[in-house]
């Protein structure tokens, strides 16, 4: 990548270069946005029903309802369930302690009961191991969130869990382009269409990202499909027909002819991801430093860069004195947020231990020579002697 201000050795580092992932498409975004503006049609054309398309030949599910951001796919996923009533209020629904609060959200506005499941060490997704342990005769669904890029699915604990008539939700905004190295439920192997249906979200810091909100719901199931889109539309399953009460939950013809740019490039953007990722695991060295796994069994889509370390906000202070941006996914998991105190049921030592050492560097937009620069000044960390705090 060529940018003059990634040749100082002494430029600060963001977290994020949207300004320069932008660039990566040479100019296509602008155009397929001054072409919507002078096409004078703003929502409901042409752009979001071919969006919906390529996005279905991307991820191998058979249908998809493009929508306004990812909470809403998600809420939207929830409540066509239980209008369809393949689920209904006080079941109970298995979910990764460690998401984001957006995948558990849409369970409790619906009266569903999230159970919260410890994540795994290795891919910081649900622990499949643990899985089947929380199941009880209210169990109804459980939502896996493929978190980093990483996808997560175990064919054996996943056929169960289908044969026991539990809906497979996917919370897929970190991971779109990911693959599982055997297919899901419907015959493909890519995230999206692993499960009975999936949420993405296209937020800008995502790596396929809009110039604003989008998110997208896709299925196999047509009866779901169906009602995610009359749902969206007010509940209107034809003009001025109301069935259900719904929302406004459209995505505009801007942010679809955005998308459909970069959709195409979802591979070099992946396979970009995957580099920036090698690179940081070849060169950082420091044993107070744990590096993520690089799975050779799937294809990873490295949404973040998680590292651990027992120190980790005297790391994440060491970063940014040599000018590195760092971030936290998740500093306080959902179970731990004041709106859900006293609300979501259980420990999760594992999840808080994590929550305290992760620790995400920059991925997006970044020079091999900043990769560089990250790597020698983790690698110049040394944990603080005088450190006398609880581990
Ligand atoms: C970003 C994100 C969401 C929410 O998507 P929005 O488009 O921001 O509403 C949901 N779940 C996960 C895991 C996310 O990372």
């Amino acid at each position: 990548m060529s940018d003059n201000s990634s040749n100082d050795a002494f430029s600060p580092i963001p977290f994020l270069r949207l300004d320069r992932v932008l660039k990566e498409y040479g100019g296509e975004i602008e155009t397929a946005v001054a072409e919507t503006v002078a096409s004078g049609r703003y929502l409901q054309g042409s752009r979001v029903r071919d969006f919906e398309n390529a996005l279905i030949s991307q991820c191998g599910a058979r249908h998809c309802v493009a929508v306004s951001n990812g909470l809403d796919a998600l809420r939207l996923m929830v409540r066509a369930y239980i209008d369809l009533g393949r689920i209904k209020p006080g079941d109970e629904v298995l979910y990764p302690a460690n998401t984001y609060i957006a995948s558990v959200l849409p369970l409790t506005e619906f009266g569903l009961v999230p159970v919260g499941v410890e994540p795994s060490e290795t891919d910081f997704n649900i622990d499949f191991t643990h899985l089947e342990s929380r199941i009880t005769d209210r169990t109804r669904a459980v939502m896996l969130v493929h978190l980093y890029g990483n996808p997560a699915w175990d064919a054996d604990v996943c056929r169960r869990l289908h044969e026991r008539g539990i809906i497979i939700w996917e919370d897929n905004a970190q991971a779109i382009g990911a693959e599982s190295p055997v297919s899901g439920l419907h015959g493909s192997n890519r995230t999206g269409s692993l499960g009975d249906a999936a949420a993405f979200s296209f937020y800008p810091t995502k790596n396929i990202g809009a110039l604003g909100d989008a998110g997208a719901l896709t299925t196999s199931d047509s009866e779901v499909a169906d009602r995610v889109r009359t749902l969206a539309q007010y509940g209107s399953d034809r003009r001025y027909h109301n069935i259900t009460q719904g929302y406004n939950c459209r995505m505009d013809e801007i942010q679809a002819a955005v998308l459909i740019v970069k959709l195409k490039r979802l591979d070099s953007v992946s396979r970009r991801r995957a580099e920036v990722a090698a690179l940081y695991s070849d060169l950082i060295a420091n044993p107070a430093v744990k590096l993520p796994a690089i799975l050779t069994d799937r294809r990873q889509v490295w949404h973040q860069y998680v590292v651990m370390c027992e120190d980790r906000d005297s790391l994440k202070d060491h970063l940014a004195s040599a000018g590195i941006a760092t971030d936290i996914h998740y500093a306080v998991p959902p179970h731990r947020q004041p709106c859900y105190s006293g609300l979501l049921r259980g420990d999760f030592p594992r999840t808080d231990r994590m929550a305290d050492r992760i620790l995400s560097l920059p991925t997006a937009g970044i020079t091999d020579d900043e990769i560089r620069r990250v790597a020698a000044a983790v690698n110049s960390f040394q944990r603080p002697q005088n450190d006398t705090r609880p581990k």
